[in-house]
């Protein structure tokens, strides 16, 4: 008895209505006759009028609805089994539903378990299993705390929809204390949390999680921080960093990659004299303009990419190395930098001795640097290589040391040929006590070693005079030339090499 169309009209509307017909029906009627009709035409409950105890009807409809959403659950059986979250088709099926509704501010948040691969591997599955029901657990009673829901769309990784809140740290934290308190085995557990806060309603909400696992997934490996927020800079850094994966290939067969030459001086005579140089490689992208190595080569090392960027190097620093020895009849040893990973390449003796088979060069023409941390990474595979390689003849240079944590007793079981000081020390040996003392440190360290040091970045006379004074034999730094095009380079060649570099 409504005006436009009767009640029961509206019923079969709902019912024919994807969208309303998950919204149950309560039929309040003072018609008796109408609860079989009402009933059919698909109302959830009927309430006879005039009533006189709201408390009942407002359990009915309580109670109706709890039903009506379980009842949804079930008939779309699309529940993760093991966790009961939603799976992701339903997740955002119900995120779209609820944006008809909601306009309060809502957070999209992507939760990770660092290593989770690792705790199946060494604990087996059902730990890992029983971790995820846990974290699973936890998050939906923090739900009930607010407003939201959410899924697990991959093994470890959750999803949850969730009225703004201001205390993630809080949270991770207190679902670290009870995981930790579940077993001696999930102690050692670590939480990824990135969130894109108060999401922008006008991108699809697929979007708003992807952007929050871009947060998420740049902690990996941060021991300092378990929440991250997105923000828009993290979004341009990663396509930009995908413009770098996708352009190396072509950069590398458009030679937009160029090999730099930096001299290393040799101080310890009267005057300073050239005595060799490293490789750095520069990328000139045909868009993009010079990017220096420090945007692109943490990044190529994090995928692997770096070596085919050091081959490229290698094979450039030894032709060149051949063509200034065919023109000036001398050498000028060039070194190259070999990067962690490359480390870990079976045939990377075979690839460099190659390389100066190819080229006409003795080992000892093509020294190669290697950062101190990578013997921290994995002190004994990196021993073994360096061995390997100075029984071919190689020079080893430990690059950047003082930047890694050898110790003193790694640093005596320890192959190499050359220290190069962590241009920090440098930097500050002139402006604070403790560099200039760890300078002198590094010196000692050589001395007992009895390999030289190659002071690097130093851009003062008085650096230069300073370490000439402490027994620094090699310097390399913008004091005596930025690193060079090899045009450039060669003219140094040209008027600074003398006899004595000859065969050095
Ligand atoms: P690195 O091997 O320690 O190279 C020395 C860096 O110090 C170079 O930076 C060089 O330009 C810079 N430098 C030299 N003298 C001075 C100075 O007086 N003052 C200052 N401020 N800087 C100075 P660059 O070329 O930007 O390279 C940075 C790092 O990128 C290198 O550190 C190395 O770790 C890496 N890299 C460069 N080329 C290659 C490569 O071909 N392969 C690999 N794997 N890594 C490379
Ligand atoms: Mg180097
Ligand atoms: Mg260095």
């Amino acid at each position: 008895m409504m005006p436009v169309m009767s009640g029961t009209e509206v019923l079969s509307v709902c019912r024919s209505d994807p969208s309303m017909s998950r919204i149950p029906v309560i039929v309040m009627t003072m018609d008796e006759d109408a609860e079989v009709t009402s009933i059919r035409a698909g109302a959830d409950d009927f309430i006879k009028k005039p009533y006189n105890m709201p408390e009942v009807i407002l359990a009915r409809c309580e109670r109706i609805i709890d039903l009506y959403e379980k009842k949804n659950l079930l008939d779309s059986a699309e529940t993760d089994p093991l966790t009961g979250l939603y799976t992701d088709e339903l997740f955002f099926e119900y995120i779209r539903q609820s944006e008809a509704y909601n306009d309060a501010p809502m957070d999209a948040i992507v939760m990770d378990i660092e290593h989770f691969h690792l705790i199946n591997e060494i604990y087996g599955r059902a730990e890992g299993d029983r971790i995820l029901k846990k974290v699973a657990d936890m998050i939906s009673s923090e739900l009930e705390k607010g407003y939201g829901f959410a899924c697990r769309p991959a093994a470890d990784t959750f999803y949850i929809y969730h009225s703004c809140t201001s205390d993630y740290c809080d949270i991770a934290d207190r679902m670290l204390a009870d995981i930790g308190s579940m077993s001696f085995k999930s102690a050692k557990i670590r939480l990824r949390i990135g969130i894109n806060k108060s999401v922008d309603r006008n991108d699809p909400p697929e979007q708003w999680f992807d952007h929050a696992k871009l947060a998420c997934d740049g902690l990996r490996g941060d021991y300092t921080r378990q929440v991250a927020l997105y923000d828009s800079s993290i979004h341009d850094r990663q396509l930009y960093h995908e413009k770098l994966i996708n352009d190396i290939d072509k950069s590398i067969a458009d030679k937009d990659f160029i090999v730099y030459f930096q001299p290393k001086y040799g101080i310890s005579g009267e005057r300073p004299v050239l005595r060799s140089a490293e490789a750095l490689i520069r990328w000139q992208h045909p868009e993009l303009g010079m990017i220096s190595p420090g945007d692109f080569i943490p990044l190529f090392e994090s995928n692997g990419l770096v070596q085919k960027l050091d081959r490229f190097v290698w094979e450039e620093a030894a032709s060149q190395v051949a063509a200034w020895k065919k023109k000036f009849g001398i050498t000028v040893p060039v070194s190259v930098n070999v990067s962690r990973i490359d480390i870990y390449d079976p045939e990377l003796e075979d690839r460099l001795l190659g390389i100066l088979e190819k080229n006409g060069l003795m080992s000892s023409e093509l020294p190669l640097e290697i950062t101190e941390s990578a013997y921290s990474d994995n002190a004994a595979r990196v021993i073994e290589v360096v061995n390997n390689l100075r029984g071919r003849g190689f020079k080893i240079e430990m690059d950047d040391f003082g930047s890694g944590y050898s110790s003193l007793n790694m640093l005596t079981t320890i192959p190499i040929d050359v220290l190069k000081m962590d241009m920090k020390f440098v930097r500050n040996m002139l402006k604070d006590e403790k560099s200039l003392k760890l300078c002198e440190l590094v010196m000692d360290i050589s001395r007992f070693l009895g390999v030289p040091v190659v002071a690097e970045g130093v851009e003062e006379e008085a650096q230069y005079v300073r370490l000439k004074s402490m027994g620094c034999e090699i310097i390399q730094g913008y004091y005596f030339s930025k690193p060079l095009p090899a045009d450039q380079f060669e003219k140094l060649i040209e008027e600074e090499a003398e006899p004595s570099a000859k065969n050095s």
